[in-house]
């Protein structure tokens, strides 16, 4: 039986997909059906999946392919990159992942509510709110910056003079 199948199908032909023979459009070899215009490609669903089978078989980089592909599957790879570590090889300061920008958020909207025409008192009220929210936001965002990261600060400073005299 087996010696029948590989009468069948050329492991050698390194192919995923082949043209149809009847309407000519590049169609998985291993599929029952031509999928453009189901021309019967093998005589049966047994012997198309035993023909995979065998073809899959015979060479080991062919473990990953599916009966139904047309094409080799594209090598997955997942690229891992330290952003922060480019970040800092290229001399940008990336800022740490901070609560602060909230109370930002915060400030800018008591800010927001003061330009709606209410009482003066309400509005001076808001506004004073916003503010405050917003300079303490920004300065506890900036403290917390520099007593994270004291030696990253001054390292990329000073390249950044670096570039600015080279530019000179
Ligand atoms: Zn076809």
């Amino acid at each position: 039986m087996k010696a029948r199948t590989v009468e069948f199908v050329d492991v050698l032909n390194p192919a995923v997909g082949l043209d149809c023979p009847r309407c000519g459009l590049w169609t998985a070899r291993f599929g029952w059906f031509c999928r453009n215009c189901a021309y019967r490609l093998w005589p049966n669903a047994e012997a198309a999946g035993r023909a995979y089978r065998t073809w899959r078989l015979h060479d080991s980089s062919r473990m990953r392919v599916h009966q139904w592909d047309d094409e080799l599957p594209v090598e997955e790879t997942v690229l891992v990159v330290d952003f922060r570590q480019r970040a800092h090889e290229l001399g940008i300061h990336v800022f740490p992942s901070s609560h602060w920008p909230i109370v930002v958020c915060a400030g800018l909207l008591f800010a927001g509510l003061a330009a709606v025409p209410l009482l003066p008192v309400v509005r001076i009220i808001l506004a004073v709110i916003g503010v405050f929210l917003f300079v303490l936001g920004v300065g506890g965002w900036m403290l917390e910056d520099v007593r994270l990261y004291p030696a990253e600060d001054e390292g990329a400073h000073g390249e950044a003079h670096g570039v600015e005299t080279h530019r000179e």
